[in-house]
């Protein structure tokens, strides 16, 4: 979501009555205590900065950058804020004519980030990973918190381009495979592919289709992300499906907004409506009554991401895809109202808070009496598996349709492999 000009910005910011409903609701307000890090600090800031009042200081900089862009705060603004769009914009305000960092550059460029994670599986599997974390090499330059975060990696996917529907046909969808997920997380991208061909759907997976961009939007970066979007929509419109599929809600959440962020035009307003979380589709469909599960008597706590609740609204589709597993017993993650602190890249660039929210997490989980944490949104995932792993919690961690693919019992494979 962005806001072309300064005046569409100020239109936004004159909406905010300063009433500050939404401060109890701001994790990084309820942390630290401080007027700047709110929502209605921060949109006072910006203010300031669009009218030229104020100028970007450091200590300005640092409140813009500790916002977890959430949205909690715009979920419960009584008059109708659009928080996110304004942060976005401030942002934008502020790194004008600067470059984005070294890190976005890398993870929202494809082919870079699937040659990165070839060597860094390279450097899992040679002893060299284990070498390093032991000899503490990895405090410099704070390397030890993004090998932190690496899952064992498996090779980059070569994705056919389509994938046939089992039995009889209800319809198509597209894919959308995403940056991070294509190279931490092909689990889930396959078990789409297996639930959805096993539900009757063929699934296209476009080449050309690229990284949804909302790590340039969300730094201040509307140019690039802009140029993200126009190359998704192009790679998308192509086909006629009944939906584009995403398996990751910051992905999605992003997809879904690329009418305002493109030219409000038939095609992005097309491509914005048919975008839905894998969970919703799934959820909303007739499944085949030959299709059962194997039960699974374990308990399940359900993480809804920011993106995924605050956002696109669907955090209630997981449980509902959860249920059809015999015996499981799905619950909510307590506390779930509360961003995890994973938050795109800012679980690198401000650690400190990102972990105090992190262990609020870990506090719920242990609450919940868990055996398998479930997330829909990776980045999410990554942030609080690397929490579990350093807690030695028995607890996994994994995608809601991961778990449900696992327990398929006779649906066809990603390769249309019937067991
Ligand atoms: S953003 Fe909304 S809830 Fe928060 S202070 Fe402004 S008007 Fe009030
Ligand atoms: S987006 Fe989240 S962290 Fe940022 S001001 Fe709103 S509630 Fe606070």
């Amino acid at each position: 979501m962005t806001l072309a000009t300064p005046h569409s910005l100020l239109k936004q910011t004159d909406l905010c009555v300063k009433c500050g409903l939404c401060l109890p609701h701001c994790p990084t307000y309820v942390k630290t205590r401080d007027e700047g890090n709110s929502p209605r600090g921060r949109i006072a800031l910006i203010e300031g900065l669009a009218k030229g009042r104020l100028t970007p200081t450091p200590r300005l900089e640092e409140h813009l950058n500790t916002c977890l862009t959430c949205r909690a705060c715009e979920k419960v603004c009584p008059s109708g804020v659009r928080y996110g769009a304004i942060i976005d914009a401030g942002r934008a305000l502020i790194h004008s004519g600067r470059e984005p960092s070294a890190l976005t550059k890398l993870v929202t460029n494809k082919p870079l980030l699937r040659l990165a994670s070839r060597a860094l599986r390279v450097y899992q599997r040679s002893g060299a990973q284990a070498l390093a974390r032991a000899s503490g090499l990895l405090r410099f330059g704070g390397a030890d918190r993004l090998d932190s975060l690496l899952p064992p990696l498996s090779p980059p996917p070569m994705w056919r381009e389509y994938y046939p529907p089992s039995g009889k046909q209800r319809g198509e969808v597209t894919l959308f495979t995403g940056c991070i997920a294509e190279v931490t997380d092909t689990v889930t991208l396959h078990a789409a592919i297996r639930l959805l061909t096993a539900c009757g759907y063929g699934v296209h997976v476009p080449r050309a289709q690229v990284c949804c961009g909302a790590l340039y939007q969300h730094d201040g970066f509307p140019e690039q992300a802009r140029r993200l979007a126009g190359q998704n929509l192009a790679a998308f419109s192509a086909l006629k499906v009944d939906a584009v599929i995403s398996t990751v809600s910051g992905c999605g959440a992003q997809l879904a907004e690329y009418e305002q962020l493109l030219a409000e035009n038939e095609q992005s307003r097309h491509f914005a409506r048919s975008v839905q979380d894998i969970s919703q589709f799934l959820a909303g469909i007739d499944w085949p009554e030959n299709i059962t599960f194997a039960p699974l008597h374990q308990r399940v706590a359900i993480h809804e991401p920011c993106t995924l609740r605050n956002v696109l609204g669907q955090q209630t589709h997981p449980y509902t895809l959860l249920r059809k597993i015999p015996g499981i017993e799905p619950v909510a993650l307590p506390g779930n109202a509360q961003c995890c602190g994973a938050a795109g890249t800012y679980m690198i660039t401000q650690p400190a808070l990102a972990d105090t929210l992190r262990n609020d997490k870990l506090a719920a989980l242990d609450t919940s009496g868990a055996d398998i944490l479930v997330s829909s949104n990776i980045g999410c995932a990554l942030h609080l598996a690397a929490g579990i792993r350093e807690s030695g919690k028995p607890v996994e961690v994994l995608h809601p349709v991961a778990l449900l693919a696992r327990q398929l019992g006779n649906g066809p494979d990603s390769k249309g492999n019937t067991p």
